[in-house]
């Protein structure tokens, strides 16, 4: 390939082009300061358990690949056969000309498995929930949110120029109490699996409350579809509800899929509602057809997965029974997101390095993704994990614990 020729700039010309307002050096040097700066690893394989990151081979615990489908074979071969198919590129927008057969198809396949009237496909689950948000509410919307949703969205909430306010973790109590004294008309939105803490929302419960105070409640099940429910129909379905309880669900295919992009099922109503009114679905390419058909490939790999969510779920036992014995302090969660428990984001961060030198990949969180003062060691399971690998991981935590550092 020719590379294109372009005339080299020395960085530190680029540097001196920046307004001085700006500061951005000095934003960096304070994220560096509070032990918050973000830099990437790069992965040079396959996403699976056992990986490559930055030239070392280790035992990863923390990608979301909970079924172990993203380098499925299958999926690999569908993703080939319908790149051959119907090319790569999308080439338009879904309104313009990028709405394929594929993408109606899978659209109507996750419709049908998770009994909603219709369903819409987004290029990624941030762009599904700012999208869905922005498209309802307005100012004259309260939009009710858990103090500890997915960034997306609360993104939508600022986004749309709602009035956002956020009830403590599950309480839903003080929800009530704001609810019964709002005469807007209201919305609210949770996560159904917290992401960076594995706890689920008691979906129950919060139905009866929207129910009962005319609220419409949209649930983004990003951790829960693939995993929970019967087939992995998601947290709802774990609940026993049904689309009269959660009229609008949101799930992502980038996690338990496999794959990558968003959708979110709803009545046909309102699906109609967001073609027009969603910005984020209007304005932008659609994802690869391609990708869309292997995305139908990963729902019939997800549908017949109950062996490996019977192995997750009996990984997750296992985990919370070894963590028990080694007195670590975990998050109250039964999902396949088991967070330990630090608070000091220093603190995290040498853990994770100490368990990188031995070869385990779990990656610290800290703020502003979860609250200040409650650093992580997020665990994530996934059923291409064996007892010997939750063996290796508190072989190498036990190590940490007898020095002193864990
Ligand atoms: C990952 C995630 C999203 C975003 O989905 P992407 O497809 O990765 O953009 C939204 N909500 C929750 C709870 C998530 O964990």
């Amino acid at each position: 390939m020719q590379p294109i020729q372009q005339p080299i700039q020395p960085k530190s010309q680029n540097q001196t082009l920046m307004p001085k307002a700006f500061d951005f050096a000095g934003k960096l040097a304070l994220k560096k300061q509070n032990n918050l700066y973000r830099s990437r690893k790069t992965l040079q394989s396959k996403q699976s358990v056992l990986q490559t990151v930055n030239g070392q081979s280790v035992l990863a615990f923390c990608s979301n690949d909970y079924l172990g489908l993203a380098s499925h074979p299958s999926l690999e071969q569908a993703f080939s056969k319908s790149a051959k198919q119907y090319g790569f590129g999308s080439g338009a927008s879904h309104l313009v000309n990028g709405h394929h057969q594929c993408h109606d198809e899978l659209e109507n396949q996750l419709a049908q498995f998770f009994g909603y009237e219709a369903c819409l496909t987004f290029s990624t689950g941030y762009m599904a929930n700012l999208g869905v948000i922005d498209a309802i509410c307005d100012k004259n919307t309260t939009l009710y949110q858990d103090k500890l949703n997915h960034a997306s969205l609360i993104d939508g909430a600022l986004l749309s120029g709602a009035k956002l306010k956020r009830y403590p973790h599950n309480q839903y109590d003080t929800l009530e109490n704001w609810l019964s004294t709002d005469d807007n008309q209201v919305m609210i939105a949770t996560d159904a699996v917290f992401s960076m803490d594995g706890d689920c929302a008691d979906l129950t419960q919060l139905s009866n409350l929207a129910k009962k105070h005319d609220s419409l409640l949209m649930i983004d099940d990003a951790h829960g579809v693939g995993v929970l429910g019967e087939q992995g129909k998601g947290t709802a379905s774990h609940y026993n509800l049904n689309a009269n309880d959660v009229p609008i669900m949101m799930g992502t295919l980038g996690k338990a899929f496999g794959c990558s992009g968003a959708f979110v099922l709803a009545s046909q109503e309102m699906i109609d509602y967001l073609v027009n009114f969603s910005r984020t679905y209007i304005y932008t390419t659609a994802v690869p057809p391609a990708l869309a058909a292997t995305s139908i490939q990963a729902l019939e790999l997800v549908k017949q997965a109950d062996d490996a969510r019977a192995h997750l779920n009996f990984l997750i036992a296992l985990f919370k029974q070894k963590a028990k014995e080694l007195e670590l302090i975990l998050w109250p969660s039964d999902t396949a997101i088991q967070p330990i428990m630090i608070g000091d984001s220093q603190k995290a961060m040498s853990i994770s390095k100490k368990l990188l030198e031995q070869g385990i990949l779990l990656t610290a969180i800290r703020e502003p993704t979860v609250p200040k003062n409650s650093a992580r060691l997020r665990v994530t399971l996934c059923a291409s994990h064996t007892e010997a690998h939750i063996e290796r991981l508190f072989k190498s935590l036990q190590t940490l614990k007898n020095e002193g550092s864990l």
